[in-house]
């Protein structure tokens, strides 16, 4: 298999800007977050799984997962959680293997918001790469980002691993406190490391 990088961090870290900047030096990105909603989306491949588990009032007019009524039976339930993550993990981890091996990059990065309260990801990567920055910094981009009330950012952000667990799990830290300009330097010393590993094949 591919030299692969996991690239994580909290909630607006800044994931997609550092991944798109490793995207522009030729790395792969493969998007789990955009792989998990597709498979229920209208149609998508989880949804004859989820509809034959919970019952076909769980999907929308248009076929895909009726996602408030799923919320409100997990939250309710969580023994319906796991189901349903039964059901839907061995498919995005499919998924995201399958679409890795598509690209012709040097290596490939998956971008995965939750590798490390997940658990199944750390032994699928080569590394752990972790976005940082201040809480206050992190939460102050999402609000301004989203108009999401900060109370709300708060309650997610809580629901995250916390900035320290995160960092023990870290093999690569981007610190990402500064200006955006701080970023393109950190990008290059780890792309040129990242080159090195997947040619010398390191594990
Ligand atoms: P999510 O987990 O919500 O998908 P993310 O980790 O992918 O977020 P980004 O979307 O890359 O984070 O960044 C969050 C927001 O903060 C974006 O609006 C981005 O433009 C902004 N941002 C990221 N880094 C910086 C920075 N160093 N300075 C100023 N703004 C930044």
């Amino acid at each position: 298999r591919r030299f692969t990088v996991g690239l994580t961090g909290g909630i607006g870290s800044g994931k997609s800007v550092v991944a798109r900047l490793f995207a522009g030096r030729g790395a792969d990105i493969v998007d789990t977050d955009r792989i998990a909603r597709s498979l229920t989306a209208p149609h998508g491949a989880a949804m004859p799984a989820v509809l034959a588990a919970f019952g076909d009032g769980f999907a929308d007019a248009h076929g895909a997962l009726d996602r408030a009524k799923m919320r409100a039976l997990v939250f309710s339930e969580p023994d319906a959680k796991r189901r349903l993550e039964g059901i839907l993990h061995p498919m995005i981890r499919d998924a995201v293997l399958a679409e890795s091996l598509l690209g012709t990059g040097p290596y490939v990065i998956f971008d995965i918001p939750l590798l490390v309260e997940s658990g199944t990801w750390k032994d699928r990567v080569d590394r752990v790469l972790v976005v940082d920055c201040p809480e206050a910094v992190q939460a102050a981009r999402v609000v301004a980002r989203s108009a999401l009330p900060a109370s709300q950012v708060q309650a997610i952000m809580a629901a995250q691993a916390p900035r320290q667990v995160r960092l023990a799990a870290a093999d690569d830290v981007i610190d990402n406190g500064g200006e955006l300009a701080a970023l393109a330097p950190q990008v290059d010393r780890l792309h040129a490391t990242y080159l090195t590993m997947a040619e010398e094949g390191v594990k």
